[in-house]
């Protein structure tokens, strides 16, 4: 394990040598005890200061890529601004997990699917070309929305699915400078290659991630699991409105547990934009959301439940 004190010192020590970068490694080290992850190196990085929460250049906020889950959660300003982010984050884990897991750790959590998570097993993901047991196999947990027949495995994350829902960017550097990723730009559908997760490229380090000014729009999640703590969801609503009075003069949508990226639903959203708010309505958004679902044996029971829950979520926003 390299120990690094700055960013160009992280650089460059990537650039000398094929290695992962490591934060809390609450997913990372756990991968490496199971031998599912086996990077030669490891570059720790947790020293780094890429801690802090600043307000950005023309009212949103910057989440320093070690933030950790807690510290954005309990932030006053995502508290009161972001609050789907806060109550996603708190949706999570545990506190001792939240405490050790960070911003940018988090953004690339890797699926919890079962077979992914046993080096004994083929899938596509870790081994490409090995095949997927999990289309024929235990597949309760995972995907709906976005699956291709090389695998349908879920993103496990609550935070993704608010940052989805906020818009948020993504900020990276490498030793050939800095760039800025849309959030709707950084996950990839599995298609035949879902061992590529994200449009990360190999040895770039996410910095920070940017919160766009989110004044006049209140904003909730909501999480739908088979137990109340401690477990990843089957379903989630991250949701973003502006009200007109009872009119929906904005919104925005995301998905968790469902897709196999965090899933925004653009039509909902546009179904929506200028009606009253009513039940009524956000069912039928919920029934566009979901209009392209492809269950698999044993999830259809999701597409129901993620209606139900987004139609909740937006009751319970514009209330
Ligand atoms: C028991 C358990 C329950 C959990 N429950 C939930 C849950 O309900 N909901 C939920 O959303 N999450 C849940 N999680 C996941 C948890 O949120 C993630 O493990 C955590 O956010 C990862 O952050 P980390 O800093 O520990 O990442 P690490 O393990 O340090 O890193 C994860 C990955 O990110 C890469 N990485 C880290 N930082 C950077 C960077 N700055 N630039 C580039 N690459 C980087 C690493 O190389 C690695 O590939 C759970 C985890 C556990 C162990
Ligand atoms: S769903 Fe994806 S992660 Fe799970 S076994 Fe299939 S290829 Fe692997």
């Amino acid at each position: 394990m390299t120990r690094v004190a700055d960013v160009d010192e992280a650089l460059h020590a990537r650039q000398a040598a094929p290695a992962q970068y490591v934060a809390g490694g609450t997913t990372l080290i756990d991968l490496m005890r199971q031998d599912v992850e086996r990077p030669e190196r490891v570059i720790a990085i947790n020293r780094l200061a890429l801690r802090t929460i600043d307000a950005a250049a023309g009212g949103g906020l910057v989440l320093g890529a070690l933030a950790t889950n807690s510290e954005v959660a309990h932030h006053p300003r995502v508290r009161s601004e972001y609050r789907v982010l806060s109550e996603a984050i708190l949706s999570g884990a545990t506190t001792q997990i939240r405490n050790m897991a960070t911003t940018a750790g988090n953004l690339l959590q890797r699926t919890r699917c079962i077979y992914f998570r046993d080096p004994h097993a083929a899938c596509n993901k870790r081994e490409p070309g090995s095949g997927c047991p999990a289309i024929t196999g235990f597949n309760r947990n995972l995907a709906v929305l976005g699956t291709s027949d090389h695998c349908i495995a879920t993103n496990p994350s609550d935070q993704n699915v608010a940052l989805t829902a906020l818009e948020a960017t993504i900020e990276v550097r490498s030793a050939a400078g800095s760039r800025t990723i849309p959030i709707d730009k950084f996950y990839l559908l599995p298609a035949d290659t879902p061992q590529r997760e994200t449009s990360l490229q190999p040895g770039e380090l996410i910095v920070a991630v940017t919160l766009p000014p989110m004044s006049g729009w209140r904003s909730h999640y909501l999480k739908l699991r088979d137990r109340q703590s401690y477990e990843f969801a089957l379903a989630s609503a991250a949701v973003a409105v502006q009200l007109d009075g009872s009119t929906i003069a904005g919104v925005r949508i995301a998905l968790g547990g469902v897709g196999t990226i965090p899933w925004r639903a653009p039509a909902a959203e546009a179904a929506l934009r200028g009606k009253t708010a009513s039940r009524d309505a956000f069912r039928e958004a919920a029934e566009i959301a979901l209009r392209d679902a492809r269950p698999q044996s044993d999830n259809g029971f999701k597409i129901e439940l993620a209606k139900r829950c987004l139609t909740q979520a937006l009751l319970e926003v514009t209330a």
